[in-house]
């Protein structure tokens, strides 16, 4: 079985990290290899491997704390624009299986991006699909 992720490490105390900003369930902190000047990585203490798995009040507490980072790393960096991003799953690019949202500071000509490759599909394709999630 997998011991525990290098981010419940760093919860426990037993590897560093650049803390931003902490509550009791939540923790921020520069992200090691960043993208940017100023990514950060806001993650639950608890265990959770995906967004999916935390409680409706810990997914609410991350996100009041994820507009918190938001704030204070723009503030401080100065960029004008900025990503949030968050990977559930290998195939989505999930490297450190701990819930994380990325804050990614953008400024023009910085060279990142994603390869979009959107998809026409018919307008009742995406209804009778709409209805299906929303339970309609
Ligand atoms: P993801 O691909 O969404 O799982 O992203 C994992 C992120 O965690 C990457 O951007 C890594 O640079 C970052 N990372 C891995 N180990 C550490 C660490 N010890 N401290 C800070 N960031 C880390």
């Amino acid at each position: 079985m997998a011991g525990p992720s290098i981010f419940s490490r760093i919860v426990a105390g037993e590897i560093p990290c650049h803390r931003i900003y902490e509550t009791d369930h939540v923790l921020a902190f520069l992200d090691i290899n960043p993208l940017a000047e100023g990514h950060a990585l806001v993650i639950p203490k608890r265990p959770v491997e995906r967004l999916d798995e935390l409680t409706p009040d810990e997914a609410a507490e991350l996100g009041r704390a994820v507009r918190e980072v938001a704030v204070r790393v723009m503030r401080v960096v100065g960029a004008p624009a900025y990503n949030v991003l968050q990977n559930n799953g290998s195939l989505a690019g999930q490297e450190v299986p701990h819930v994380h949202f990325h804050i990614i500071p953008r400024r023009e000509g910085d060279g990142l991006g994603y390869r979009w490759r959107p998809q026409k599909v018919a307008p009742e394709v995406l209804a009778a699909l709409a209805a299906r999630i929303a339970g309609t």
